[in-house]
């Protein structure tokens, strides 16, 4: 992948990539056939939420997060917190003795509606595990999408308002959202807007104040997909390009890549600039040497912790939002991600279409399956899906997002997670119904420690994912 970076691509007159639907980078559409079930709109919308089976399986509720675990120097573990929606702080592993541990947040949503208004829109279910203002210092902030469960402006304006020239925190956001931030009193500088499959390399330790990232744009195989075969040129030479002039002959030793990668979605934050902005989910990749550092934690058995000397790397895919199905069946973009930039240690993955009315809930109602169906398939993954995508990109340890936060009921906050649990059975032949605990607890939602799992925490929870090892 790195074999590109001694000669940069000169951007060529591409063609226009099949999700731009104009040569001015503001109307944007999903590439796949389109999955839509108008029919089942037609069928009983609601229908009485009856109470699930499964006390073996606990709400989800919010705890508050153990902070001073973030002042551990872990050099071989990806630390993550839910911090609610599809709100994740991550901490990547020191890369040395001294340079700050990078952490990255995506999406952070702290608001009480995910709406433009104070007073209607999605309200919440559970309450944020802190304010913006309690996170440890932050180095990265990536946003997938304008939509307003996932941009919550004033967070990002309150993370913004704790840079510093020692710690500058930097935002990442698809095509035509910056200029949204800029307006906002967001420095320039310090927001980049990629396209689809276009990366951004950052050194460790990241350079205070000027930027210095260097970019290398990935290009999906032919091979590998529809969205890649009619776009033989590099997918888009992005207007961030022209923001960097600094290609270093060789890669930085220690460094951190953020890529966007697709998703099948959509954007939008009032009636008028639908689709105008672009949409994806983020891979952020950090590289660093072993050896010196490492030998503390190297035995010198056979199964030495090995890789002395070799690059380590720990990887994180962030899907953002996002629906699996199309008309033609699995959207095959999953599959490309995984091949170009997977296995990831550590994936955040949507289950559920997020929020919903609430009305419906508290009158003792539920949105019909086919209904539900309906409203998931295209543009939000249901928790069976999110199990595919996962296995599709090939995730190492996958955790649950984007439910329980602003649902509109118990009944809501609780079915993705029961799906999830016995999706895992029904989908991969795995874990579900019989895998308790001596409690009598299924182990089922924790399940994302184990390799290859897939799981819940709390919001405010998280945890470790070993990598580099
Ligand atoms: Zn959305």
């Amino acid at each position: 992948m790195f074999s590109s970076w001694s000669s940069p691509p000169s951007p060529p007159p591409s063609p226009r990539p099949p999700h731009h639907l104009n040569a001015s980078r503001s109307s944007f559409a999903n590439p796949w056939p389109r999955s839509w079930l108008p029919t089942s709109l037609l069928r009983i919308p609601f229908v009485r939420a009856e109470p699930f089976n499964r006390p073996d399986i606990e709400p989800t509720k919010t705890v508050t997060p153990d902070w001073e675990r973030y002042e551990e120097r872990l050099d071989d573990g990806l630390r993550f917190t839910w911090l609610g929606h599809a709100g994740f702080l991550v901490q990547f592993p020191a890369v040395d003795a001294t340079s700050n541990t990078i952490r990255v947040v995506f999406d952070p949503m702290f608001g009480e509606r995910a709406s433009p208004s104070d007073w209607f829109g999605p309200m919440r279910w559970l309450p944020p595990p802190c304010a913006v203002e309690d996170l440890p210092a932050i180095d990265f902030v990536c946003i997938s999408h304008n939509h307003y469960d996932h941009l919550h402006l004033e967070a990002l304006l309150t993370l913004n308002s704790r840079s510093t020239d020692d710690r500058p925190v930097i935002f990442f956001v698809p095509l035509g959202v910056k200029i949204l931030l800029v307006t906002s009193g967001i420095g320039e500088n310090r927001i980049h807007e990629l396209d689809w499959w276009n990366s951004m390399t950052f050194p460790i330790p990241i350079p205070s104040q000027t930027p210095t990232a260097s970019t290398l744009i990935p290009k999906p195989s032919p091979a590998l997909s529809p969205i890649s075969s009619s776009d033989t040129a590099s997918p888009s030479a992005s207007s961030s390009l022209d923001t960097f002039s600094i290609m270093p002959s060789s890669p930085p030793p220690s460094r951190i890549v953020f890529t966007l990668t697709p998703t099948q979605h959509n954007s939008g934050r009032g009636l008028l600039d639908q689709g105008a902005t672009l949409w994806g989910s983020w891979v952020v990749k950090q590289f660093w040497p072993g050896g010196s550092s490492l030998e503390k934690i190297v035995d010198t058995g056979e199964n030495a912790v090995g890789k002395k000397g070799k690059e380590r790397e720990a990887s994180v895919w962030f899907a953002g939002d996002t629906g699996y199905q199309t008309s033609d069946g699995p959207c095959p973009v999953f599959k490309e991600i995984g091949a170009l930039h997977g296995p990831f240690d550590l994936a955040f993955i949507p289950i559920w279409r997020g929020a919903s009315l609430s009305f419906i809930g508290k009158l003792g109602y539920r949105l019909s399956d086919s209904t539900s169906e309906a409203l998931i398939t295209a543009l939000h993954a249901s928790p069976e899906d999110a199990i595919l995508v996962s296995r599709d990109v090939q995730a190492r340890h996958s955790v649950a997002m984007h439910f329980a936060t602003f649902a509109g009921s118990e009944h809501e906050a609780l079915e993705p997670l029961i799906r999830l649990v016995e999706g895992r059975e029904s989908v991969l032949g795995t874990a579900g119904v019989d895998d308790m605990d001596g409690k009598g607890r299924s182990k089922g939602k924790e399940d994302w420690e184990e390799e290859g799992g897939f799981g819940a925490v709390d919001i405010g929870g998280g945890g470790v994912i070993w990598v580099g090892r």
